[in-house]
C-alpha cells in the first residue's frame, strides 16, 4: 500500500489530531539513541515512518494493527523513546510508530494488595511519585527512570539500580494487557501465584514490540524504608578481587540493593572526587532496618574476609552523593544529543553482557585483551572499561563502556567503531556460554546473533514469532533476523 493511501485509510480509524506527519517528529521516531550521533549530525540512513499513531484504548491499537496486518505496513510501538538499541528504528518505506501517549493513566494504586496498574505510557517516575506519597515504592530504578514508559520498560525486560533487591522488571509484572497483529486483545490477570501452564507474562515481557503492542501493565508494590538506607564503598585491587566479594556476598544470601563493581577507567569517570585511579566496590542496603543492620554487618564481615583485594574505605555520604545525581531527565538527554551536533565524539556507548560467576572476569579480560590488540581505531579510543551492576546468585553482569574521538563521516560511525567494538565484546560473551544481552534488548543491532545467542531454543523465539505475528509487521528487523539489511549496518 502506498503512503498516501495508507494515510487516507487510516483517518476512517482514527481522528485526525491522532495521526502525526509533521517532518521533524517523523525525523525524531525514525531512529533511537543507538544512531544518535549520525541522527544528530542529520545523517540517517533509515527511511522517514508515514506516520506516527496515538490511539487513545486498547481497541483503538486493535483497529490500528488489524489495519496494518492486512496491507502488510510494518509497525513500531513506541513509548518513552530512551531505546539504546535501534528498537524504534525504522527499516520499512511503510510503517506507522504506535506511540503511547495517550495511554497515560495510572488506572489504580491498592496499596492494600501492594500493586497498581497503569497503561502503557505512563512515565516510571510519575508512579514512583505518586506511590511514594503512600510510604511505597516500585522498586525499578533504571537510569532512564525520569523518561521512560511502563510499555517500553516491559518491553524490552529492563532492569533498575536496585535490581539486587527488588529484581528485574519480569519480577515486578504481575498481569498486563496486550494487542496482537490479528486485533486480538489478551488480558492477563494478576494473581500472587499459578500454575496454569507455562507463565505467558514471558512471551510479552522483552518482546521490544516484535509479538505484540502491550497497552497496560500491573506491577508489585514495596514498602519504602528511605530513613534506613545505608551506603558502603571501597576502592579495591581489580575487578576480578570485586566479582569474587560480589559472589559471596550473593551467595552468603545477603540481597543488597545496589552491588556493584567498577573498573578503574569507568570508576575514573565516575567517581572522579575519589577514584584515586583505583577500581571500586559499592553496596546499598535498603529495607526495615534489622534487615539493614544485618546485611551491613553480613557485608562488612566479607569485606574483612577478602583484605586482600581492598585497598581503603570510601566515605559512604560520597556513594550516597553519586546515587542522588545518576538518573537522566529529558532535559539531559536533549542536552546531550544537541552538543553532538557540535562535536565529533561518542561518549559513554555501552554493551551489556551477562555470565556466570566463573566466566565474567574471563570475559572482561578477553574483551580488554581483543580490544587493545585487535581494534584497528584503538587511538581514537578515549575510554574503554565497564562495571558489574546487577548481580544473581549464579553470575552477574558486565556493563562495557567506552568513549572515542570519530574521525569519519557521521554515516560510517557505526561500521567503523561500534560495530567491531560491540562484536569483540558479543563473540567473548557466548565462547563463554554467557548472553549477549543483560538488559537493553536485542533491538536491530544484535539480531545477527540472536540465533547463536538461544542456540537450539531459537526454536520456541521462532514458533512464538510464528504463531503471533505471522505476517511479520511487527518492528521489522528487531531480534529476528531479516534478509536483504546488510546496509543499515553499513
Ligand atoms: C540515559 C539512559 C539510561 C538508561 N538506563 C537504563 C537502565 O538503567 N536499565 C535499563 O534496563 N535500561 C536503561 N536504558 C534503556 C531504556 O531506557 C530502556 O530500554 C527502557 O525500558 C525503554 O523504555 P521506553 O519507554 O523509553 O521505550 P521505547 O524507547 O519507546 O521503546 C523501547 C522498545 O520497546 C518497544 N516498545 C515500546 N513501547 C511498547 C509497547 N507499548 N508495546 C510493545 N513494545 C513496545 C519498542 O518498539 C522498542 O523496541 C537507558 C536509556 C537511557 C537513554
Amino acid at each position: 500500500m502506498k503512503k498516501c493511501e495508507t494515510l487516507d485509510q487510516l483517518r476512517n480509524i482514527l481522528k485526525a489530531d491522532q495521526i502525526i506527519t509533521e517532518h521533524d517528529k517523523l525525523y525524531d521516531a525514525a531512529a533511537d539513541r543507538y544512531k544518535k550521533y549520525a541522527k544528530a549530525k542529520e545523517q540517517l540512513n533509515s527511511p522517514l515512518p508515514t506516520a506516527i499513531v496515538q490511539p487513545a484504548n486498547a481497541s483503538e491499537v486493535a483497529e490500528v494493527l488489524k489495519f496494518c496486518n492486512a496491507n502488510d505496513i510494518n509497525v513500531i510501538p513506541r513509548s518513552g523513546k530512551t531505546a539504546t538499541e535501534g528498537g524504534l528504528e525504522n527499516w520499512k518505506e511503510n510503517t506507522l510508530v504506535i506511540d503511547s501517549a495517550r495511554l497515560n493513566r495510572i488506572v489504580k494504586i491498592d496499596s492494600y494488595n501492594m500493586e497498581a496498574t497503569v497503561q502503557a505510557g505512563v512515565c516510571l517516575q510519575t508512579l514512583e511519585d505518586e506511590v511514594r506519597k503512600l510510604g511505597l515504592t516500585t522498586g525499578h530504578s533504571p537510569q532512564s527512570k525520569p523518561v521512560a514508559q511502563y510499555g517500553g520498560l516491559v518491553a524490552t525486560r529492563s532492569i533498575g539500580q536496585f535490581s539486587t533487591l527488588y529484581g528485574g522488571i519480569e519480577d515486578m509484572v504481575l498481569g498486563l494487557e496486550c494487542v496482537f497483529p490479528n486485533g486480538h486483545i489478551s488480558k492477563i490477570k494478576s494473581v500472587a501465584r499459578r500454575a496454569g501452564g507455562p507463565d505467558i507474562r514471558h512471551v510479552v515481557i522483552g518482546n521490544e514490540g516484535t509479538l505484540c503492542f502491550i497497552t497496560e501493565v500491573t506491577i508489585k508494590l514495596f514498602k519504602f524504608y528511605p530513613e534506613n538506607n545505608r551506603f558502603i564503598g571501597h576502592l579495591i585491587k581489580d575487578v576480578t578481587s570485586g566479582i569474587k566479594i560480589l559472589r559471596e556476598v550473593m551467595v552468603a544470601g545477603y540481597r543488597p540493593s545496589v552491588a556493584r563493581v567498577y573498573s578503574e577507567e569507568d570508576a575514573a569517570q565516575h567517581f572522579s572526587a575519589f577514584h584515586e585511579g583505583k577500581c571500586i566496590l559499592i553496596f546499598m542496603l535498603e529495607g526495615p532496618q534489622g534487615i539493614v543492620n544485618a546485611t551491613v554487618e553480613g557485608i562488612n564481615q566479607i569485606i574483612r574476609d577478602n583484605q586482600s583485594g581492598i585497598l581503603k574505605p570510601v566515605e559512604s555520604s560520597l556513594i550516597e552523593n553519586w546515587f542522588n545525581h545518576l538518573n537522566w531527565s529529558q532535559e539531559r538527554i536533549e542536552q546531550e544529543v544537541g552538543e553532538m551536533v557540535n562535536h565529533s565524539r561518542h561518549d559513554g556507548f555501552t554493551t551489556e553482557i551477562s555470565g556466570n560467576w566463573e566466566v565474567i572476569p574471563q570475559i572482561y579480560d578477553n574483551v580488554m585483551n581483543r580490544i587493545r590488540t585487535e581494534f584497528e581505531r584503538f587511538s581514537d579510543i578515549t575510554m574503554l572499561g565497564g562495571h558489574s551492576s546487577h548481580s544473581y546468585i549464579n553470575g552477574t553482569n558486565m556493563y562495557f563502556v567506552y568513549n572515542y574521538n570519530i574521525h569519519c563521516e557521521p554515516k560510517d560511525e557505526m561500521r567503523i567503531y561500534h560495530h567491531p567494538l560491540q562484536k569483540i565484546i558479543v563473540e567473548e560473551t557466548l565462547k563463554l556460554g554467557g548472553s549477549m544481552c543483560h538488559h537493553h534488548g536485542i533491538g536491530k543491532y544484535r539480531n545477527q546473533w540472536t540465533k547463536e545467542e538461544h542456540g537450539s531454543a531459537y526454536y520456541i523465539l521462532e514458533g512464538l514469532k510464528e504463531t503471533f505475528d505471522p505476517k511479520g509487521i511487527m518492528n521489522f528487523g528487531c531480534i529476528y533476523p531479516q534478509p536483504n539489511t546488510e546496509h543499515f549496518f553499513e
